[in-house]
């Protein structure tokens, strides 16, 4: 079988000049970049493009910008300009024929999509957080938050942490900050996102930082509370059971953290678990989502899973089978097993045939579309609230999520008679009707 080698991720210097507007863009850019698989290089010769945020406020600022421009291009060479200045592009291309692109203040979108082409992402559902979709263009009203990168576990199917390297968690009161610019500048949303989120702080001892005159120590459960005192939603994403994610449940009972876990649990069988080296292996998983029910009725857990992992018999098979009609998750997404190319598992014996993998890979498919249908449909009737995504004036329908629904992964809300909402919006919906995966609906 092919074996699949994993590129390595794009570094993007920043050198990000002027008043704390042009801060909030260089924190929203790197934050996207950051979830799209870029790394940031502290240094010009680490960086495969360099980003200058530039201020033009005054002609003092401006003379610094094009120093800082000249100062990139003697350095790296491969130079993208940003921000107030970029609305003097031809002043800048004049003296800097070489710059690879200009784009102005507040421009997000277009500055990510010249970094993306100065140094392509990295794809590879191997190693990205974000769904393919989200690379393209991630609206403004939801954010993506990494907290940390690397990994301390070794999966013997998953090459990250020989690639990333172990867990290096960011400080609370960066991360803290960068949310609260986010939701200053308009995300109602915020995807918290890492290899491994119920691990963060491990590495710095969950040492405490200073944030709005209390100590917030790094640790999942703080830093949660704390974001979810911004005003957005919070969404956690990849959250192992370990026995303290307990301790989020109550935020989700007090309304501070959405009611939603994304935990990659990839197989339920021990054997194979075991033969997966995965963490937070232990028996009890079911009777733990039992409770967390019981304090958070309306919880949505979203999980994927690999099927036809080397060794895999129908008996294992089965048992993921009849732990899945047990579990009852929300959402899940299937994939089927294959070799990456420094993996250890690619040594393991028993291949599975691919033939069986694609029938495995069916079952679970169609069992959780079952679950998934009886669970929507237990929500025909009720009034959930629903961010608003896209919006189609001509119609007047729109689409949305409501706190169940990760962007891009999970389903979606179908809204007729809303064309005067707009996208952020977070409005209340009488839903109307189901399928297997999306909601329908009126504003209520
Ligand atoms: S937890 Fe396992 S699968 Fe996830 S990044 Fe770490 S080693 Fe890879």
């Amino acid at each position: 079988m092919e074996t699949k080698t994993l590129p390595r991720p794009p570094r993007v210097g920043l050198v990000s000049l002027g008043c704390p507007k042009a801060l909030v863009d260089s924190e929203r850019i790197i934050t996207k970049l950051r979830a799209d698989g870029y790394q940031m290089s502290p240094d010009y010769a680490g960086a495969d493009v360099v980003l200058v945020n530039t201020c033009g406020f005054l002609d003092s600022a401006k003379e610094e910008s094009l120093e800082a421009i000249g100062e990139a291009i003697a350095e790296n060479g491969r130079v993208v300009v940003t921000g107030c200045m970029g609305n003097e592009a031809e002043v800048i291309r004049q003296r800097f024929p070489d710059v690879l692109a200009v784009t102005g203040p507040q421009q997000y979108e277009e500055v990510v999509s010249a970094v993306h082409d100065a140094a392509p992402a990295a794809t590879s559902p191997y190693l990205d957080l974000v769904p393919e979709a989200g690379l393209k263009l991630t609206p403004r009203h939801y954010s993506y938050l990494k907290i940390s990168e690397g990994c301390n576990h070794r999966c013997s199917f998953c090459i990250i942490p020989s690639i990333r390297g172990d867990l290096v968690s960011r400080r609370p009161d960066a991360i803290l900050r960068e949310a609260e610019k986010l939701v200053e500048a308009g995300t109602r949303e915020l995807l918290v996102i890492s290899q491994d989120t119920s691990a963060y702080g491990v590495d710095i001892r969950h040492q405490p930082r200073m944030w709005k005159g209390e100590d917030v120590r790094a640790h999942m459960t703080d830093l949660s509370r704390e974001l979810g005192k911004l005003g957005a939603w919070v969404r956690l994403h990849y959250v192992y059971p370990y026995p303290h994610v307990d301790h989020v449940i109550p935020l989700m009972a007090e309304g501070l953290v959405l009611p939603y876990l994304d935990i990659p649990f990839q197989h339920a069988s021990p054997k194979v678990l075991r033969s997966m080296k995965r963490p937070a292996n232990e028996a009890k998983v079911l009777e733990r989502l039992k409770n967390w029910r019981s304090i958070v009725p309306d919880m949505a857990v979203r999980s994927s899973f690999v099927v036809g992992f080397p060794g895999e018999a129908e008996e294992d098979f089965q048992y993921l089978l009849n732990w899945l009609e047990e579990a009852q998750l929300d959402r899940v997404g299937a994939f089927k097993f294959e070799p990456v190319s420094g993996a250890a598992a690619n040594a393991l014996p028993d291949p599975v045939p691919e033939e069986v993998k694609q029938e495995r890979y069916e079952r679970v498919m169609e069992l959780s579309a079952r679950i998934s249908a009886e669970k929507l449909a237990a929500k025909v009737g009720r009034t959930l609230d629903v961010l608003i995504d896209n919006v189609d004036a001509e119609t007047g329908g729109a689409t949305g999520r409501s706190k169940a629904d990760a962007p891009e992964i999970d389903g979606e809300v179908h809204l007729r008679d809303a064309g005067h909402l707009a996208p952020g919006d977070i409005v209340s919906v009488r839903v109307e009707e189901s399928d297997e995966h999306d909601l329908f609906g009126v504003p209520a």
